[in-house]
Order: C-alpha cells, then structure tokens, then sequence
C-alpha cells in the first residue's frame, strides 16, 4: 500500500463564464496535462440567483462530454437533437457532444445552487462519435452507506456497487461522498489513472494537510486514498479515470487534437454543417 500524496491544490477563484454566470473555475484550460483526462471542473454554490439566471444559452460543443451533477437546484435544458428535461435536486447529466451538439444550460432560481460541471475529454479516435444525452435521475444513483458515511456512485463502481454510468468512452469513477466529523474513507485505486476530489462542504486531512472546501486536490503517485473529514464533516466529489495522453486543441466549447480541426469546426459552424446527428 503506498499512500497518494497531495500534487497540486487549486480553485478558489471565481469567474463569470456562458452569459454571465458566476463559478469557481476548478480547474481549466492551462490544467490538462495534469488533470488528464478531466478538461475542466466547473463549481456552482449561489444563495442569489442573480449569479446564475443568465445562464449558458444556445452554445455549440464537439469532442468532449459534460457532465452536470447538482446536489441542489434546477437546470433547465435543451438540445440540437430534440431533448430537453431539466436536472434538478440530486441529479446528473452525462452529455457526450461528440461529433457536434448545440445546447443551452440555463439555471432557474433556487434557494441554493449547488453542484459541478466537469469536462471529459473523449478519445481522439472517439472525437467524432454520435452525441448523446443521458439524463439520470437521483432515484437511480446508489446510495452505499457505512460508518459516518454516505457515498452515491454516479459512475464506475463503489465496493461492488455499480453506479448508472461506467462512462462509454472513458471509464470514469464519479464519486459524491458525505462524511461525518472525522470520519476516515480509504480506497484503493489503480496507481495509473488520474485522481482528483473537489471539496464541496468541510474540510478534509491528508498527507499532513488541512484542506477547505471550494478547492480540489489532484494527488500523486501512489495506489490508495486516505483521507479523513475535518471539524464540520466534509462533502466531497471524486473522479478518477486513466490518461488519454494525447494532443489537445481547445477553442472555447470545442477541444479536438490538432489546430486543424479546430478550424474546421469553426467554418462547419459558420456554414451551418457543424451538426452531424440531429
Ligand atoms: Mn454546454
């Protein structure tokens, strides 16, 4: 058993992105090579609508799955295929935009907005795969409870409970942990993937460290997780997955793996072929 060491810290800093929606970019554009094959975290946790009503309206996306998970609120949601539905209290949507979708994501006004998008880069040889939406609803995400814990498993598998998504493309392991005062949470994963947790609420302890919330914590080398929640508990997001290790080319909503195809995006876009599977 080698113990994971904290890498990197990072969050914290609030930006405005879409149509004027205040977050905290997690982790982003200049995070890639660390974070593999995660693109970008996305944290929302607003009392005043004001911050998040605007919305992220009619936007294009190609190469990348997103996947919007909120523990509070209401996401009204449409798309280039014909769906909508909205992701409210506890739900998840695991969208793969593939060769090409135009959304819109807009918030609705609630007491508390609290959740994440994150970003999923998908394998170049996937790029261009028919895009999909996949609405899953918290009745169907399991609940694995032990001593001063609760984990929902939204992806991959958790003590042999099986979550709604593996993922299709990258098997991704999405974790929402709660935990009571300083209760310890172990696990044992492959040294090789990648593996971050975002702090939700509380805080956590590990590798010497007291880590609050609204910040992320990508670890290093090693096989197991240890980490053991601070004075007021903690909430915490996990996501593991193994590296793509390939090249990135990012404009915007789109992140394929050469120059080129971000060109070429861009005029399907102007000429109005970007849409592949409608
Ligand atoms: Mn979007």
């Amino acid at each position: 058993m080698h113990i994971k060491p904290i890498k990197r810290i990072t969050g914290g800093a609030v930006q405005y992105d879409g149509a004027g929606v205040k977050l905290v970019r997690v982790i982003g554009y200049h995070d890639t090579k660390e974070f593999d094959p995660f693109l970008m975290l996305d944290a929302f946790d607003a009392t005043d609508p004001k911050d998040y009503v605007k919305g992220f309206p009619w936007h294009p996306h190609r190469g990348i799955e997103t996947v919007t998970y909120l523990i509070e609120g209401e996401i009204e949601h449409g798309d280039s295929m014909g769906n909508s539905g909205t992701i409210n209290d506890g739900c998840c949507q695991w969208m793969t935009g593939g060769s090409g979708i135009i959304h819109q994501e807009m918030p609705k006004p609630s007491t508390l907005m609290l959740g994440t998008q994150l970003w999923i880069n998908l394998p170049q040889k996937d790029k261009m795969t028919d895009p999909a939406y996949r609405d899953i609803r918290s009745s169907q995400i399991p609940l694995v409870k032990g001593e001063g814990k609760e984990v929902k498993v939204i992806s991959g598998t958790y003590e042999g409970v099986a979550g709604p998504e593996q993922g299709d493309y990258v098997r991704t392991l999405y974790l929402d942990v709660k935990l009571e005062k300083g209760t310890e949470f172990t696990l044992t994963l492959d040294p090789e993937h990648t593996l971050f947790i975002y702090l939700v609420r509380g805080s956590v302890h590990t590798d010497g460290q007291e880590v609050p919330f609204h910040r992320a914590i990508l670890f290093g080398e090693g096989d197991t997780l240890s980490l053991k929640a601070g004075d007021e508990g903690a909430r915490i997001f996990l996501y593991s997955a193994k590296p793509l290790g390939e090249p990135i080319a990012w404009a915007g909503p789109i992140v394929m793996n050469t120059r080129e195809e971000l060109a070429h995006a861009q005029r399907e876009l102007q000429n109005g072929t970007f849409i592949k599977h409608a």
